[in-house]
Formats: structure tokens, sequence, C-alpha cells
């Protein structure tokens, strides 16, 4: 049992979940939503943090602040709250109610901006804010997740060592895309130790990664409104571009053999699915999926009828209930 100081030091969670009796496919699902602050994203907060503290960087009268979507702003609050740090988030209104109550509950300060883009995207306000808090607050500092390597690292050095050791062979490693830093630090890793295994980035339609096109996106987690900084689309095998309606139909077919995950999960399993079936009709290779988060923080919207009804068209609607009926 590994002995820990802290909630931020629970960053060895390293739990999977095999899908073959789900979906028919040689895949296993790491659960990223058993860390504490419930995702992937305690892994780059715990980093990203330390790499400052070592540096320097964080005095006694320091404030963190941050623009997220929700997840690495909860995580983020785990973190300051075992170091006793203080935080503000910046947020925006996708930013679903428990994600906002969990920050407030680990004593972070939130602030919800609402100036969006044509696209529907709050990212260039949230950046506005921060940089603005920044310049009149003397002692706060953004740790800026879109462009600090630690970010990276932390994959690098955690998530993607813990995968090599936990699968001596592994053919395909599916990720999602969001700033990238998942996605860099293990395609990093894999390219130094273990070149053999094919990175396949899972991005959704309507983000500019890997050159999308802009277009309105529902879904908090992946795909970016403007072009991430850590995303390194060279030591990537294949892009893969999943629209949002197969993320409502995979979370919903999963949901019923007692799988609740979030949203970009379903993203990335589903892409994994539409992959394998094409790649490995034979069903000899084994490969793994990074699921970012779990699913009670998408009760309002992907596992809630009336809002899948009223984002997607009917055929989604279909397509979810077919699933749901299996
Ligand atoms: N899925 C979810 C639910 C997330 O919160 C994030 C981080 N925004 C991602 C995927 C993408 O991870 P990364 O930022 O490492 O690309």
């Amino acid at each position: 049992m590994p002995v820990v100081t802290g909630a931020h030091e629970l960053v060895d969670t390293n739990t999977y979940v095999d899908l073959r009796g789900v979906l028919g496919v040689n895949l296993h699902v790491k659960c990223e939503g058993f860390n504490f602050g419930g995702s992937v994203k305690l892994r780059s907060a715990a980093w990203m943090v330390a790499e400052a503290e070592q540096a320097g960087r964080i005095r006694s009268d320091t404030v963190l602040v941050e623009s997220s979507s929700g997840n690495l702003g909860v995580a983020l609050a785990v973190v300051a709250a075992a170091k006793g740090i203080r935080f503000v988030c910046v947020t925006d209104p996708k930013c679903n109610a428990a994600a906002l109550r969990s920050m407030r509950a680990l004593g972070a300060d939130v602030m919800v901006v609402d100036e969006a883009d044509e696209q529907g995207s709050f990212l260039s306000a949230r950046k506005a804010r921060v940089r603005y808090l920044c310049a009149t607050h003397p002692g706060h500092l953004w740790l800026n997740q879109y462009e600090n390597v630690a970010g990276w690292k932390s994959h690098y050095h955690i998530t993607a060592t813990a995968i090599a050791e936990e699968f001596a062979a592994l053919d395909a490693l599916f990720i999602g895309v969001g700033t990238g830093s998942t996605l860099t630090g293990c395609a990093r890793y894999f390219r130094d130790y273990r070149p053999e295994v094919r990175i396949i980035g899972v991005d959704v339609v309507g983000s500019v990664n890997f050159g999308g096109v802009a277009g309105s996106r529902h879904i908090p987690g992946l795909g970016a409104s403007e072009s991430m900084p850590l995303v390194d689309s060279r030591i990537v095998d294949e892009v893969m571009r999943v629209p949002e309606s197969d993320c409502v139909g995979m979370c919903r077919r999963l949901a019923t053999q007692g799988l609740l995950l979030g949203g970009s999960s379903g993203t990335v399993i589903s892409a994994a699915h539409r992959w394998l079936e094409a790649h490995d009709p034979r069903r000899l290779m084994t490969a793994v999926a990074i699921a970012p988060d779990l699913g009670d923080r998408y009760l309002d919207t992907i596992y809630d009828d009336a809002w899948v009804a009223d984002h997607y068209d009917g055929a989604v609607t279909d397509l979810w209930r077919r699933e749901l009926t299996r």
C-alpha cells in the first residue's frame, strides 16, 4: 500500500475495465475517474504545482489562477487545498454544477465568465479574465495548462508508465485530445520505450486540433476552439474525429452495462471500437483507451433525455434510443 501524505499524491490510480464482453473487441479502458477530483486532470494538476514549487514560483501569499472547463479546476482545487495554497478557477456556463460545487467545497474561488465567441466557445474570455487577474493582483500565478510542459510530463511519467507496466503486449492506445497533454505525454513515452504501439489521437467534430474546422460543441473536455500548443501531431500515428452524437450513443450504451462514464470517455471508446472493428477482424490485437472521467458530471447533459433532444437532431436521439433498447 503506498503511503501518501495528501490527496494530491494519489496519482497512481490504475483501474481497467475489460470491454470484450460488452463490445466484442479486445479493449481495456483505463478509468481515470477514480482519482481524487474525479478525473485524469489530477495528474497534470499535481505535476504543474510541484514544478512551480520546485522553481520557487509559489510563495506563502501566492494565489493560483487557472482557466478550466471543469475537471482541471476540480483537480487543482484538490491539490491547492492539500497544500494550503489559495486557488481561483475561471470557468464558464458549460461547466457542470457538480464540478462548480466540488471546487467551492474544496475551498476554491470560482468565477464564471459568459462572453462566448461565435462558435459558442468561452476559452478566449476565460483566458482574458485570467490575464486580467494576474496583471491587476500581485501574487496571482497562472499555471497555464494550455502551454505548461509539466502537463504532458505528468502523463509521460505516470499515465503512460502505468499502462506500459500493465500491458506487456499492446497494439494500440486511444487518447482523447483537449489541451493535448495526455496525448503528447503518452505518445512521447511510447515512442521512446515501446514504438510498436500505435497511438491514435481522438478528437471531436468541431475542434480545430489537427487542422479541424471550428464548429459548435456541447460536451466539455475534448476538442479545442483554438490551436493547442501542447498537441504534438508529429508523433501520433492516426487521428480520428468523432461526432458528439457517437459520444452520446456510446455513453448510453455503456451505461446499460453498468459503466457510467464521462463524455470524452464515450467519444474515445466509440473511436476505439470503430477502429478495432475495421483493423482487427480476427480479434488478435490488445488495445487500451483512456477514459478521462466518470458519468456523474454529465447526468444533466448526456444522460438527460430532454437535454439530448434539445441539443441533437432526431437521428441522434433515435441512435441512442436504439442503443438503449439493444
Ligand atoms: N476529457 C475530459 C473529460 C477532460 O476534462 C479533458 C481535459 N480538458 C480531456 C478529456 C482532455 O485531456 P487533455 O487536456 O490532456 O488533452
